[in-house]
């Protein structure tokens, strides 16, 4: 086996990997002390995602502790950009234009209404909008509509081209980005059995050993790295696939896209968004759906471009580029895993719906956890060990 050593070592390079490692670069640690460990960069959710960056829109009740982070997260962009642009003029999708979010009939608007009253019970920034207004704004929105929101904070990035961008300056700046699967931590432990220092990380062929902190951010693969707790089955963690299907489209030669912001909507209460991309295309989605179909779901994508050809009809007029599916890294509570393990061992995942938006968040506090051993943000609800009884190794 090869052995090699880094100060940082990172497994997985999704949005969570790719941005913590520019957040330690910019934090000023060499480029040459971090290293990116993943078999196939950018091909987990990261890949499948929409990129919205939308801390109202996406609120669900009784997920009030995740509604300050991702309120702080999406704060955070505009400079972790404008820290990025200072490498790269490649671009990331970024468009700041606000949201709307439509309801299809009645019901729908009666849903619509009592969610911004929540948005509204929690300070965020939230408009309602005259139909009129919104179509003044957006001529190709159906005109029976039976109510529009205005968010002007809700943006978006287009994951592909941020993750593209981030991977390339990693590479330009000499962070070592190797191709291969981590497969266990070597892991001392103190006399209760908790995990108290990280010293290697194994992948399939070879071993690195670590002289400052490891950073889980392998999404759903966290739990399959052994070595920080006791047998598979007794993880910590609680992850779980949830399959989101997304649609691609380009409109016809010569044409412009219908709209010129995202555009979500509840259509008989199924929720589908419409994103206008800066290269022209527009993507549609998402399912949410917990069954066997790996690939695309014949009815969810269905009914995608039904619900969205009824709240933009000018979309029927465009071409299919691709059809993808994507697996959210899914916890009971909708919060990350965000904290430490032992004293050097950050954990960093299941992100599950939000991990575009957290994935600024994600970066500074662990970037944060891995350098100093401490964090400001208010992480707590996020511990990786909420969901189990005790951190020992030993216990069964
Ligand atoms: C359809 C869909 C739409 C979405 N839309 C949005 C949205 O609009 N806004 C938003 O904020 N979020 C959205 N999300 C959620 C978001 O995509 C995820 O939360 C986020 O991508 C998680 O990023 P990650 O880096 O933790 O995981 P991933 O992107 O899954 O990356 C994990 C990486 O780890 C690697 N890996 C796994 N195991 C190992 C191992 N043992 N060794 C080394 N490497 C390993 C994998 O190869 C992969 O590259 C969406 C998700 C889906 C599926």
């Amino acid at each position: 086996m090869n052995s090699f050593r880094f100060d940082h070592v990172i497994v997985g390079a999704g949005i969570i990997g790719l941005s913590t490692a520019f957040e330690l670069l910019t934090r000023d640690v060499p480029a040459a002390s971090i290293a990116v460990i993943d078999p196939a960069p950018v091909s987990g959710a990261t890949r499948a995602a929409g990129g919205m960056l939308a801390p109202v829109a996406e609120i669900q009740y009784k997920q009030e502790p995740l509604y300050p982070l991702m309120v702080e997260s999406g704060a955070l962009f505009p400079e972790m950009l404008r820290r990025l642009s200072g490498y790269t003029s490649q671009e990331t999708g970024y468009r700041t234009e606000s949201t709307f979010v439509v309801a299809a009939d009645r019901a729908d608007a009666t849903h619509l209404m009592e969610l911004t009253d929540h948005q509204h019970d929690h300070s965020l920034h939230v408009q309602r909008l005259p139909l009129r207004h919104a179509r003044a704004a957006e001529p190709a929105l159906n005109p029976q509509l039976a109510g529009v929101v205005h968010i002007p904070g809700d943006h978006q990035i287009n994951p592909s081209m941020y993750s593209a961008t981030l991977l390339q300056v990693l590479r330009q700046t000499g962070v070592s980005l190797i191709d291969d699967t981590v497969t266990h931590l070597d892991c001392t432990f103190d006399e209760e059995g908790a995990v108290r220092h990280c010293h290697r990380v194994e992948s399939d062929s070879a071993y690195f050993e670590v002289g400052a902190s490891v950073y889980m951010c392998n999404g759903l693969g966290t739990s399959s790295v052994t070595g920080w707790y006791p047998a598979k089955e007794l993880s910590p963690l609680k992850l779980r696939p949830v399959r989101g299907d997304m649609i691609r489209l380009r409109v016809a030669e010569g044409q412009e896209p219908p709209v010129g912001r995202v555009i979500r909507a509840f259509v008989e209460d199924r929720p589908v968004y419409i994103i206008p991309r800066t290269d022209s295309t527009i993507a549609i989605g998402a399912t949410s759906r917990e069954d066997m179909r790996t690939a695309p779901a014949v009815d969810g994508v269905f009914a995608l471009l039904r619900d969205a050809i009824r709240i933009v009809p000018a979309l029927e007029e465009c071409e299919i580029i691709e059809i993808t599916t994507g697996d959210r890294p899914g916890t009971p509570d909708d919060l990350p895993y965000l904290g430490l393990a032992g004293d050097n061992l950050v954990i960093s995942t299941g992100y599950f719906r939000h991990g575009i938006l957290l994935s600024a968040l994600g970066a500074h506090a662990g970037a944060d956890l891995g350098i100093t051993g401490k964090t400001d943000f208010h992480i707590s609800a996020c511990d990786p060990y909420r969901h189990c009884d005790q951190r020992r190794k030993d216990l069964p």
